[in-house]
């Protein structure tokens, strides 16, 4: 057991230390030569122990087949390289997230479960060597310097607090000797963290863009007494509204790590850049502009080898920064994530009458500069009509600026103006990631007339 345990920190040191100065690279073709090398060994080695590819082995990346989250459910069993059922790992999964008990394991696997935004539940292996790996990199991407004298044996552990929605193994492993480790569950909100938090006095603060937001007001409002000393959003998009916030209540802009159940996608760098995480996934961008900037990106992860993600198309809009980020990382960087693909709302255009996509970022900009009292807003799209919640004093008297916001949106953008309704603003339920967007249905397509 101890032997067990002493392999698993030195195989976690290990991918800190090749993490963090190993996989630093001076140029997009030395990046690219490692992904080649990765992806070759990869697709030789462990991708044929998946059923799915068993009849593919030695078949090259760009020929092999495409894969979303329905379709990794639906097969489960075939994209895994262990003959893991969906049910037993749904079971376990679920039996986790009913009883707040995270220890149950699948052997040794974790078993992770993502909600999924659009009803589709999406479940996903990691072994513990994988485990070990990304806590590792987790670590080398994030810690600032001044941060990692903590890991020397003669210092004061690194304290460290997360918040998510379901803990799992995949988070405790960070906790040793080295780090002190204090998971909080979003479920029981943030006020009922604030005590457990003073106690630990966390160095790190991990967590969603909206419970940041929350400690920094119970800071403001002198509920909470903490000073960490670095800050990381995960989970959900990180608006600059809440992270102006942020920074007045702790004196610092938090980093981002863009990760979702699918990897570890991107992280900020000390520029505040986010990077997509090219030395550990091969990125394809499926363009949805001209101009060539907003993707959908669908990955390939060379580093797993329990479940594949192989040519996976994630439902993230990401848009591409201009010019290559001061820091000198070669690893591309992105401007924002703009959201899922499902935040995209959809109207005809002025000529033609072809759909024409209103990209969050636009939709978010017009109502946050429109009225500047609304504490909360949503706008969920039926077919031509958007369905605005507002939550402010009056909101009545939001209304004619906001009417007038989306006017020139549309206008600007050449596209037929929607039909505007408007109602009382929803919480989300406590623990589900807030979403301002939702496109539930597209409007019409113009009837084919050649
Ligand atoms: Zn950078």
């Amino acid at each position: 057991m101890a032997l067990e345990r002493l392999r698993s920190l030195a195989r976690m040191a290990a991918s800190f230390v090749h993490s963090r100065w190993c996989l630093r690279f001076r140029s997009r073709a030395q990046l690219e030569a490692w992904q080649r090398r990765q992806l070759q060994r990869f697709l030789r080695e462990v991708l044929p122990r998946a059923p799915r590819f068993h009849d593919l082995a030695g078949t090259p990346l760009e020929q092999l087949p495409h894969m979303d989250k329905p379709l990794l459910m639906a097969q489960f069993a075939a994209c895994n390289t262990r003959g893991i059922e969906l049910q037993p790992a749904l079971d376990v999964a679920l039996r986790a997230e009913q009883s707040r008990d995270f220890a149950p394991l699948l052997g040794e696997f974790t078993v992770g479960l993502s909600s999924g935004t659009s009803g589709h539940r999406g479940v996903f292996l990691v072994s513990a060597e994988e485990r070990e790996r990304w806590a590792g990199t987790l670590l080398a991407h994030t810690l600032p310097r001044t941060l990692l004298r903590h890991l020397l044996p003669w210092q004061a552990p690194l304290r460290i607090a997360f918040f998510l929605r379901a803990n799992s193994r995949l988070y405790t492993t960070l906790a040793s000797r080295r780090i002190d480790f204090a998971f909080h569950d979003l479920l029981l909100g943030v006020d009922a963290a604030l005590p457990t938090l003073e106690r630990q006095q966390p160095d790190v603060l991990v967590a969603p863009a909206t419970v940041l937001r929350g400690l920094a007001e119970a800071k403001l409002a002198g509920r909470l007494r903490i000073a960490p000393r670095h800050l990381v959003s995960v989970a959900e998009v990180l608006e600059p509204a809440d992270a102006d916030l942020i920074e007045q209540a702790f004196g610092r802009r938090p980093a981002q790590i863009y990760q979702a159940s699918e990897g570890f996608l991107g992280y900020s760098c000390e520029q505040g850049n986010l990077h997509l995480n090219e030395s550990h996934l091969h990125i394809e961008a499926e363009w949805l502009d001209a101009e060539q900037r907003r993707f959908q990106p669908v990955i390939t992860d060379f580093s797993r080898t329990t479940q594949t993600i192989v040519r996976y198309r994630l439902n993230d809009v990401l848009r591409l920064a201009p010019q290559p980020c001061p820091c000198g990382r070669v690893e591309r960087t992105i401007e924002a994530i703009e959201g899922r693909a499902d935040e995209v709302l959809w109207l005809p255009a002025l000529d033609g009458g072809e759909l024409r996509p209103l990209y969050p970022d636009l939709v978010r900009r017009a109502l946050t500069t429109a009225a500047a009292e609304i504490r909360e807003w949503s706008i969920r799209q039926q077919g031509m009509t958007w369905q605005l919640g507002l939550l402010a004093d009056d909101p009545e008297r939001q209304r004619p600026a906001i009417e007038q916001a989306l006017g020139s949106l549309f206008e600007q953008q050449r596209v037929r103006p929607a039909q505007l309704q408007f109602g009382p603003w929803q919480a989300p339920e406590t623990g589900a990631k807030r979403r301002r967007l939702l496109l539930e249905q597209r409007p019409q397509e113009p009837a084919c007339t050649s």
